[in-house]
Formats: C-alpha cells, structure tokens, sequence
C-alpha cells in the first residue's frame, strides 16, 4: 500500500511509517479531531505567537533556571524577560506585558526561595550512552505507546519538575490563570488528564513504583501592573490507580481511533463545539468555516509550518 497519502504530516518520511506524537494537552484540550490533524500531525502554527502563551513560558524559563543553575531571582528575571522579549509577540493593549511580567515572575520566585520542595536529581543517559547528573526541572519524556501497520504513537511531554516535599516523591507542575477562585481551580486538577498522564509516564519510566501525586503552583494573575498577583501551592493531588489506569486505556482508545483514520484515510472530524477557547477563537477558525479558497489561502499565510517536538516545538530550526 501507498504511504503517499501522510506526505501532508510533517513527521512523514516517505517509505516509512508516520511517526505521531502526542503530548498530555493533545488530550487534554482538544476533542476536535481536525483542530489534531491541523496542528499535531500538519504542525500549523501561528506566524506570530501569542503573547498569553508566551507569558507562561517565560515564567516556566526562569524558574527552571532558577532552580537549575542557582542563580539569583533578578538573574532568573532577566531569563524571562529575554525569552518575551524575543519571542516576538505583541501584547498590544493587553495588560499581560513586560512589566506585568517581570513583577509575576520576580514575586513568584521571592515567594519560594526557600522552597521546601527539593527537586530530584536524576541520573540520564545521553544519546552516546554516557550518563550525566540532571536536576529534574523541564523533564521531556518520549514513550513508544501504539504501534500499528502504518502508524507509530508516542506519548510525550515535559515534567516541570520533580522531586520531594515532606518526604513525598511527587511533581510539580506550574499554571499561571486570570482565575481567582482558588479552591475550584486546584480541583479542576483532581481529574486531570495531563497530571495522569505524567504520573503514569513517571512510574513507566522507572522514577518511582507507584503514581506519584502532583503539586500545582498556581500564579492567579491580576489585570494590573501594580497589583501583584497571588501565589498558591496546591495540597498533594493524589491518584488512584485505578483512576490512572482507566485514563490511560481511555487515551489507548483516542490514539487507536486517530490511527484508524490515519491509516484508513477518513476525514478528521471538526467539533463545532470547541472553536471558543480559553483565550479566544481557534487559530484555525478562518481556514476550517472559510469555504472562498482565495480568502482561505490569505489566513494560511498567518501560518507556518513545524515539526511538533516538545523539546523544540516553535523554533525556528524545526520548521518544514
Ligand atoms: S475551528 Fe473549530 S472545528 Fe475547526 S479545528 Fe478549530 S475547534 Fe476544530
């Protein structure tokens, strides 16, 4: 049989199986399978990223920098305002800005310089089979999960961190929200699917022999550069394993449907019910409902395309 068919998939090497990867928030946002075939398997991506998005990240940069290489919270600062300000984006109006940035950023790592969570440090192995020392902050993982005639799944993702508190091996995973209600945001995490994923990921990998439990620093933001945000650690979020082990035959189930339609070459189904987000529309609202294909080739050139990878998605060096 022709493999033709997946030369549309950036991951496609002709002759050889699709490789498909799949990270938790593939699951755990989108249940629009054109929004997957879109953006996971064709890798579309917006020109210019969106300054929201941008704004965690960078909060995530410098505290893995933080933690990682000691430094000062000022120095860890400067980590996050580099990464916005070369991100490109334009915050515009919005109040989610450089300034607003770096007084988030400087009033979260002043809050845990005396974390009495202590990452883990774990022994890897690079691609030369040496072993190094890692501090286990921004852990990416990559787990072979399904593997059918044509296709290929793996399961990936980054750990923010992982570690102890109170004598308990668990992670910790960092959200940042315009939400103020505290107690129903952390838990929203009870029944997370991503955290599910990530504690199974842990004990598949060896860390630990059991789901470990997570931890979620929230960062509840506030629309004004001189307010400071607040800042709250979840309790330990435990897991059954039953609860984790019928998630995960769940996402078996999501990946053996996408292969079924990878491999039968059935169309990938839109869900009307998932074009609001969070944050706005869906970046692929104009070319799913756009049936003017000139118009729809004026929104594609908002877009580029990338090879998804957790460890590289976005940059420029990845792109098709
Ligand atoms: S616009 Fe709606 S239907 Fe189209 S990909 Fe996005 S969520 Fe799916």
């Amino acid at each position: 049989m022709s493999l033709k068919r997946f030369s549309k998939y950036t991951t496609y090497v002709p002759g050889e199986k699709l490789i498909v990867r799949l990270d938790p928030s593939t699951f755990a946002i989108s249940d629009c399978e054109r929004e997957l075939e879109l953006g996971n398997l064709m890798g579309w991506v917006e020109n210019v990223s969106s300054h929201k998005m941008e704004y965690g990240s960078a909060i995530h940069n410098a505290a893995a920098e933080f933690v990682s290489t000691k430094c000062t919270v000022m120095q860890a600062v400067q980590v996050a305002m580099e990464y916005f300000r070369d991100c490109g984006c334009d915050p515009g109006k919005d109040w989610r800005n450089a300034g607003h940035l770096l007084m988030t950023t400087n009033g979260y790592l002043t809050k845990y310089i005396n974390d009495p969570f202590q990452p883990a440090t774990l022994e890897l192995t690079d691609d030369e089979g040496k072993k190094f020392k890692h501090i286990a902050v921004e852990l990416p993982f990559e787990i072979p999960f399904r593997s059918y005639p044509h296709v290929d799944i793996i399961l990936c993702g980054v750990i923010d961190s992982y570690g102890t508190m109170d004598g308990v091996k668990c992670f910790k995973d960092i959200k940042s929200t315009a939400s103020w209600d505290i107690p129903k945001f952390f838990e929203k995490y009870r029944t997370s699917i991503q955290l599910m994923i990530y504690a199974w990921a842990m004990r598949h990998l060896g860390w630990v022999d059991y789901y470990p439990p997570a931890l979620i620093d929230g960062i509840f933001l506030r629309d004004n550069v001189n307010k400071t945000a607040k800042f709250e650690r979840s309790g330990f979020i435990d897991f059954e394993d039953s609860q984790v082990d019928d998630t995960m035959d769940w996402v078996r189930d999501r990946c053996d449907r996408i292969a079924t339609l990878l491999e039968e070459d059935a169309p990938f189904l839109k869900n009307p019910t998932r074009c609001e987000k969070l944050f706005g529309k869906c970046k692929f609202m104009n070319i799913c409902w756009e049936h003017n294909e000139t118009l729809r080739d004026v929104h594609m050139r908002r877009l580029k395309q990338v090879i998804y990878d957790p460890k590289t998605f976005g940059t420029p060096n990845n792109q098709k």
